[in-house]
């Protein structure tokens, strides 16, 4: 009876999707792994999404033809140099072309948008995701890097502005779906799954000579170039750790790491009395990306369903964190607090960028990042200016550092 009456509140709150009133979304990183996904999805349920922003940095021809076939109000090309030929491709239509990363900011706040999906890479997330937040639009957040950097204050003025910040990273998404319907109940610790990367089991001797072709191929997720990287050096589990402490306002403490190579259990939540939710499906980014879209309601989908007889063995390890330095380096920055972790981002960003210019090698990464955090002014309790002055400084160190 009681199991009843608590299904029928949970559906009558739940609108279902065909009464859903139509979302109006603005996509940041349009063109990126995400960002092409996010548009699939929308393009699956013309009923339910409608495009107003779209925005690229570069691939000017990715974005024209997103842009015709979805007729946004606005799109903004954050390099000028593909101005001219983002305004001509789109000549004649009613849509305002804007170019420049300032004009982001504007975007994100134009009156009809319902929410913002921040699909672009890197640190140029942060400010755009404020001026959403500012203009009271909902987030659904892909860009982790704008919590590393300063969850803090995003995730303070979330809460000023009443806006709701639904993850899209697939094991935050995996946690935020296991807490449904345990609002009144603490969380003893959350348990993030890693897929391992590339570089699983490998050791030192080994990754000493690893080629960013190596790399680049992640063995269940196809994504942009950064993420990949981050994946294979496990610094993109420690951009998550950092990315969960501020979500679900947890202490270091109670956030594990586990490897699961098959990544279908795509993260947990233990609670008080020792149980464990888990949420899992096939790996495939538009799940997580619908969900967030969609919520509160499931918008029903064509997706493939995970079958456990394909999987007779979903496996577990210990991450290893001697080989893979950069998770524990996130741990200790995420301890300390204050601007480190924005520091600890922004060497990566470097490194994963001189790595990809064969500047340096593989393992060379973590050790830069290391390196860096040795040249920070530490800020116990920075404001906005303080990450935008300790970002600059730890790039310019990092771009400059050689090993
Ligand atoms: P991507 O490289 O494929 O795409 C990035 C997009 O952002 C592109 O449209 C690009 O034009 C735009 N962009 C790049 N630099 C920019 C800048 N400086 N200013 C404005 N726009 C810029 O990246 P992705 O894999 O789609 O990842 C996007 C974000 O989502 C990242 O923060 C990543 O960590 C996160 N994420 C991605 C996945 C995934 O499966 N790809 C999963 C979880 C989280
Ligand atoms: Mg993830």
């Amino acid at each position: 009876m009681l199991a009843n009456n608590t299904i029928a509140s949970i559906v009558k709150h739940n609108p279902k999707p065909s009464t859903m009133r139509k979302k109006k979304v603005a996509i940041l990183g349009a063109t990126g792994s995400i960002g092409t996904q996010a548009l699939d999805v929308i393009r699956e349920n013309p009923h339910l999404f409608e495009v107003s922003v779209l925005t690229a940095q570069n691939n000017v021809e990715l974005l024209v033809s997103q842009s015709l076939e979805f007729s946004p109000k606005m799109v903004v090309i954050g390099n000028k140099e593909k101005y001219s030929t983002l305004k001509s491709g789109l000549s004649g239509k009613d849509i305002t072309v804007a170019q420049g990363n300032e004009a982001l900011n504007d975007a994100v706040t134009l009156s009809e948008i319902d929410i913002v999906l921040t699909a672009l890479v890197g640190y140029a997330g942060l400010k755009p995701t404020i001026a959403a937040i500012k203009a009271k639009k909902d987030i659904a957040l892909a860009n982790k890097e704008t919590l590393v950097v300063a969850g803090n204050l995003v995730m303070q003025l979330a809460k000023e502005n009443q806006v709701h910040i639904h993850p899209v990273d697939s094991e935050h998404s995996a946690i935020y779906q296991c807490l449904l319907g345990e609002e009144q109940n603490p969380i003893e610790k959350i348990i993030l799954t890693a897929s391992g990367g590339p570089f699983r089991g490998k050791d030192k001797k080994i990754l000493k000579d690893a080629t960013k072709e190596q790399a680049l191929k992640h063995p269940n997720w196809d994504m942009g170039a950064k993420i990949t990287i981050d994946s294979a050096s496990l610094m993109n589990k420690g951009l998550e750790v950092i990315e969960a402490k501020w979500l679900f306002d947890l202490k270091p403490e109670q956030i594990d790491v586990i490897v699961h190579p098959q990544s279908i259990i795509h993260s947990m939540v233990q609670f008080e009395d020792g149980s464990i939710k888990a949420q899992m499906g096939l790996p495939d980014m538009k799940l997580p990306i619908v969900f967030a879209l969609g919520y509160p309601s499931r918008v029903p989908t064509s997706f493939e369903r995970f079958d456990f007889s394909n999987y007779p063995s979903l496996t577990f390890e210990k991450p290893d964190t001697e080989t893979f330095s950069n998770l524990k380096l996130a741990f200790e920055t995420l301890k300390a607090g204050g601007n480190l972790p924005c520091a600890l981002n922004a060497a990566n960003e470097v490194a994963v960028q001189r790595f990809l210019n064969d500047e340096i090698k593989f393992l060379q990464i973590a050790q830069l990042n290391e390196k860096c955090l040795e040249l920070i002014d530490f800020v116990k309790n920075p404001v906005l200016e303080d990450y935008i002055r300790t970002d600059e400084k730890i790039r310019k160190k990092a771009a400059e550092i050689n090993l």
